[in-house]
């Protein structure tokens, strides 16, 4: 996705589920950073901001696609800390990341 700047993909699939990645508007999202819309399957980024503070906007947004769709109704704080603690996680321990892809190849 270039108009933000950095190669996000346009797309993901979650619990069968595809979801779209896009640039919003300033119409669409105003100051905020991000918006996630269940109903649209969409995750809006807002391309104004720095590219560190759109990935960190990027895996809030993926937070909050995981709770909608789970019904978890975690509060904004529990959001950001899970955000905050998943892009921790990856970085520090991509080999994690590894072990279950590894596991899906073996399913297959
Ligand atoms: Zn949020």
């Amino acid at each position: 996705m270039q108009d933000l700047g950095i190669d996000i993909p346009d797309q993901f699939e979650f619990m069968g589920q595809q979801w779209q990645i896009r640039p919003g508007t300033s119409r669409e999202l105003g100051e905020d950073l991000g918006q996630c819309s269940y109903d649209e399957r969409t995750v809006y980024l807002n391309p104004a901001y720095p590219t560190q503070t759109i990935v960190q906007a990027l895996f809030h947004e993926i937070v909050h696609c995981w709770e909608m769709t789970l019904n978890m109704h975690l509060t904004e704080d529990q959001v950001d800390n899970l955000a905050t603690s998943m892009i921790h996680w990856i970085k520090a321990n991509p080999e994690f990341i590894a072990v279950l892809i590894t596991e899906q190849e073996l399913d297959q």
